[in-house]
């Protein structure tokens, strides 16, 4: 594409993705605690901050990547109960573990689909907001798929992505690469036997966008007001959008 990042091999790609998270499912979220030291938790905490879902008005909300519905639970929490949550994944090993975390407590205002993020089974201008938490970077067509939450959005509609990036405070640099390349693969091996898949998501962060070339993209696809700003030292950016 003219935004110069790595298309090569796209239906290889999502082949690859959906084998890492089969394969990690059933111990994705102890894993996300292990390998972030649980700093994921504040990260969704300051995205769904962000968002400020409204908590008496009714409001429809898609949550792309949705894996096993941390983000979804976070807005359900702190919207009214007039609020609906779509968890839309493509994997449906991790959309079973989100199932039955939500069990009883959230019933039939969270909903969970299979689907693709390049290509959503949803009409236009459906939902107030989207998300996409640590999901965009698995995506082969990360244009599809900003064009496809530009078009599921009304228009007022906020579009939200949560994406790891590379750390930009002198000196971090480098324990962050000895982190991801010793650290992650390792903990991974320890707590799920599969080194391979979580060699494979620390490369895939490498492989990402900039945040600049990806806050271009996200204008791109029709999106207004695009900002982003980072946290944790650069290693994580919190990427806006409105429809408008
Ligand atoms: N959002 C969750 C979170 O923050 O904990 C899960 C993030 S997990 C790192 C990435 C998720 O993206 C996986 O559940 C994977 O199945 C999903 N995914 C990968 N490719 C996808 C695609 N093309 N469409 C929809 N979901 C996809």
């Amino acid at each position: 594409t003219h935004f110069g990042y790595e298309t090569v091999a796209l239906g290889e790609k999502q082949g690859r993705v959906d084998e890492v998270f089969r394969s990690v499912a059933s111990r994705y979220d102890l894993m996300n605690d292990l390998m972030s030291v649980g700093l994921h938790r504040a990260w969704k905490d300051a995205m769904v901050s962000a968002l400020r879902p409204p908590r008496t008005r009714p409001y429809r909300h898609l949550d792309v990547a949705g894996g096993t519905g941390d983000i979804a639970f976070r807005v359900l929490d702190e919207a009214g109960p007039a609020a609906h949550v779509t968890v839309l994944d493509i994997n449906p090993d991790m959309l079973a573990v989100g199932r039955e975390r939500a069990g009883e407590r959230y019933g039939p205002r969270a909903e969970f689909v299979e689907g693709n993020a390049e290509s959503l089974p949803f009409e236009d201008r459906s939902f107030d907001g989207y998300t996409i938490a640590f999901g965009i970077r698995n995506v082969p067509r990360i244009e599809a798929a900003l064009a496809e939450a530009h078009r599921v959005l009304k228009t007022g509609g906020r579009f939200l992505c949560l994406e790891f990036s590379m750390p930009d405070m002198p000196g971090f640099d480098r324990i962050y690469d000895a982190y991801s390349f010793n650290v992650i693969p390792r903990l991974g091996k320890a707590v799920t036997g599969d080194a391979e898949s979580y060699r494979y998501l620390v490369e895939s962060i490498r492989r990402f966008p900039t945040p600049g070339v990806f806050a271009d993209m996200i204008e791109e696809a029709g999106f207004r007001r695009v900002t982003h700003r980072a946290m944790t030292g650069g290693i994580v950016r919190l990427h806006s959008g409105w429809k408008i």
